[in-house]
């Protein structure tokens, strides 16, 4: 269902409530990756370029104590989205109360003001997180319209999305929920084909349903990764070390009959004698491996299996990394299906859902390589899965 974005409204003289994902890493009260305030700048400029009112939020962290309220104050994201914005932000320190409500009194079209987060209020009784509705209602009251454009939220159900949405005559998308409503639910809905799914990471149990849901839609899954370890045994080889699910393996057969041919695993692996960045690294087939090694990267003759399904691909899915690539020896799987997958660029739809993921390819400079890398990562595993989320649903549909 085709949702409203910010586009389809008017925004001028209004008070233009605006739910950000400001959740930004902090180290020592600095932020060090501004990616989520930069991917919430159209949004924002936009209502202010057409002459509204933004009052803009987020979460950042977690609040179970005073303690943690310190550490995670919004107002250094504030500052930084002021000198973004080449304008005064207007920090207002509380999430509700007469200090609140005058300053949004007071707000003109065209300028800015930013609360404390959202999370603060799960202090008392996580009415934030947990959806209270006294909340979600104060809150709309304090704007005529409210714009939804934390993706990186949207797979929970929280005051500050839907709770808000009930208690508004508008909710719209922001141009970010827009942009991963269009790639991954417009892709999932609607993919070119022959549409590949790359799936990897640690365990199989994390992303069972996004197996099941991707094998659904997908003309193939390549499985690598941790999981594949599961896989393996359940096909009847010795994985040695390796990463193994025994509880999973019986299911795991199950989805092997299930995808009739449409799991691809390769069929050799790099294992080492340890987890540890430092192990000795060897190549094995998956008929090999021995008692005492572990997989810890996909090995090149899988990579060649994997890049001819890339080559011809007109969507790539991507979840999960194919081997510990936090370890440099073992990156090599992951790195090689991310230049692959780069390489078809020009030809094919290439999507990115998933934090380790979209770690791996900003880290190895890659970013530019993909049509998407979602900003969100369980909200992105919990799309991929065929979920409805709440955050998307409580928007009003065009
Ligand atoms: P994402 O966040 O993209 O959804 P996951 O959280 O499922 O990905 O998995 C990421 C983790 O999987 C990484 O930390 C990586 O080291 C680990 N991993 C990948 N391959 C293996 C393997 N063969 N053995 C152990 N861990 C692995
Ligand atoms: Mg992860």
């Amino acid at each position: 269902m085709a949702k409203k974005t910010i586009r389809d409204i008017q925004v001028k003289g209004k008070k233009v409530l605006i739910r950000v994902d400001f959740n930004v890493p902090l180290k020592n009260g600095v932020i060090t990756d501004e990616n989520r305030i930069v991917e919430a700048l159209p949004t924002i400029k936009y209502v202010l370029d057409q002459g509204g009112r933004a009052i803009v939020f987020s979460h950042l962290g977690r609040v179970k104590d005073e303690a943690d309220k310190a550490k995670n104050s919004l107002e250094v994201v504030a500052k930084r989205l002021s000198e973004h914005l080449k304008k005064p932000v207007i920090f207002v320190p509380v999430t509700r109360g007469k200090v609140l409500e005058d300053a949004v009194a007071q707000l003109k079209n065209g300028e800015v003001l930013m609360f404390e987060n959202t999370r603060f209020e799960d202090l008392d009784g996580n009415k934030e997180s947990k959806n209270h509705p006294e909340l979600g209602k104060y809150w709309a009251s304090l704007g005529d319209v409210f714009v939804n454009d934390a993706f990186g939220t949207a797979h929970r159900d929280a005051a500050s999305n839907v709770g808000i949405a009930a208690n508004i005559p508008v909710t719209v998308a922001g141009f970010l929920l827009e942009k991963e409503i269009n790639f991954i639910g417009g892709t999932l809905e609607n993919p070119k084909r022959p549409f590949v799914a790359i799936l990897g990471g640690a365990k199989v149990s994390d992303k069972i349903e996004v197996i099941q849901n991707l094998l659904k839609i997908a003309d193939k899954v390549l499985i690598g990764g941790g999981m594949a370890f599961t896989f393996f045994k359940a096909m009847g080889y010795e994985v040695g070390k390796s990463l193994l699910e025994v509880d999973k393996v019986e299911l795991a057969k199950e989805l092997l009959i299930q995808a009739n041919g449409k799991i691809e695993l390769g069929d050799d692996v790099y294992t080492g004698k340890a987890f540890d960045a430092e192990t000795e690294k060897n190549v094995r087939h998956i008929n090999a491996i021995p008692h005492d090694e572990m997989g810890l990267d996909i090995g090149p003759r899988t990579v060649a299996i994997f890049e001819k399904y890339i080559q011809e691909a007109k969507t790539v899915v991507w979840n999960g990394p194919l081997g510990v690539f936090e370890f440099p020896r073992f990156s090599e799987g992951t790195k090689s299906i991310a230049l692959s997958i780069a390489g078809i660029k020009n030809q094919a739809t290439t999507i990115i859902g998933g934090g380790d993921s979209a770690a791996a390819v900003i880290q190895f400079g890659l970013s530019d390589g993909f049509t998407h890398i979602s900003t969100g990562g369980g909200a992105s595993l919990e799309y991929l899965e065929g979920k409805v989320l709440p955050g998307i649903q409580c928007v009003d549909d065009k």
